[in-house]
């Protein structure tokens, strides 16, 4: 076998050809479908078709992790949980509710969500609203990571039109805040990325990706500034490098490091809450945000 082997798209299994996984998985994560149907410009998962994977080796895949009691719990995985058995992006209410109910049934350690987009939460915030009392019954909060890449409806148009469909690009910000804040009110805790130095990005979408940023300090959450990577349909595009950084790339990034900062001591202690080994980790993950605050400080952010 080669040491390094990419799948073509070509080359993409159908459902049918893709395995059964033998053993436990790291962090009982779970794949309930594959492929993405909004078509980023920047990304390669969009090449390849969306399937959905049966909910019955969902479940046999979840038993295999339970095995040895490795995890009581799951990580559901796909690029949009909440498009689970839909064929748009639109979520579908009853196959997204039949595999929570059948799900939480099952894992007494709780479950979270590899990704989810906010398009599709605000496209159904009553179904969402119910996914998450499904969930809640057996957790305090579920995590979940999101990608919000640019505050500008400008550069969503260009680089990611159909990733606030149903809605318009043109909506793009107003879908990223009420997304958000649906998250907020239903104890989901997102990671969210940007996408900083996109080829076409200019200084009025980093103006517009800025102040997005400071509308959504209230939200509880993690907003995490990417370097743009040549990938999907902009892969002989060239990487943004450090050097590359401009005054408004760096208001960004200091925008980011103290939402973080401003909710970073909450999400520690949420993720620890009732654990036996929450004191040494609280304690090991509160130094370490410290220091950083302390370098931050020394580089004159306040
Ligand atoms: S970035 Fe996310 S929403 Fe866009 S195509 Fe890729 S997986 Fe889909």
């Amino acid at each position: 076998m080669p040491r390094y082997y990419e799948v073509g798209v070509e080359e993409t299994p159908s459902l049918e050809e893709i395995p059964n996984i033998l053993n436990p998985s790291v962090n009982g994560l779970v794949e309930i479908g594959r492929g993405c149907c909004r078509g980023c410009k920047f990304c390669s998962v969009t090449l390849r078709p969306l399937r959905w994977c049966p909910l019955e080796k969902i479940l046999n895949e979840i038993n295999v992790n339970f095995r040895d009691s490795y995890t009581s719990g799951a990580c559901l995985h796909a690029e949009d949980v909440m498009l689970y058995g839909s064929k748009n992006t639109v979520p579908n209410d009853e196959k997204l509710l039949r595999l929570h109910e059948a799900v939480v049934r099952k894992c007494d350690g709780g479950i979270s969500w590899s990704h989810c987009s906010l398009a599709a939460v605000v496209s159904k915030p009553k179904l969402f609203s119910q996914i998450a009392e499904i969930i809640l019954q057996k957790q305090p909060w579920l995590g979940t990571e999101v990608g919000i890449e640019t505050g500008s409806p400008e550069l969503a148009r260009k680089i990611m039109p159909a990733k606030a469909h149903p809605f318009k690009p043109e909506e793009w910000p107003e879908v990223v805040r009420t997304g958000m804040g649906l998250m907020h009110d239903n104890n989901m805790i997102p990671a969210c990325t940007l996408i900083v130095g996109v080829p076409e990005e200019t200084e009025n979408d980093l103006i517009k990706t800025i102040e997005l940023v400071e509308d959504l300090k209230g939200i509880r959450s993690l907003i995490v500034p990417l370097f743009f990577v040549p990938l999907g349909r902009l892969e002989k595009e060239t990487w943004f490098k450090e050097a590359q950084i401009t005054r408004l790339h760096e208001e960004l990034l200091i925008k980011c490091l103290k939402h973080d900062f401003r909710w970073i001591d909450d999400l520690i202690a949420l993720s620890y809450a009732g654990k036996w080994y929450a004191k040494p980790m609280h304690a090991l993950y509160t130094l370490f945000v410290r220091i950083i605050e302390n370098k931050a400080r020394k580089a004159g952010i306040q």
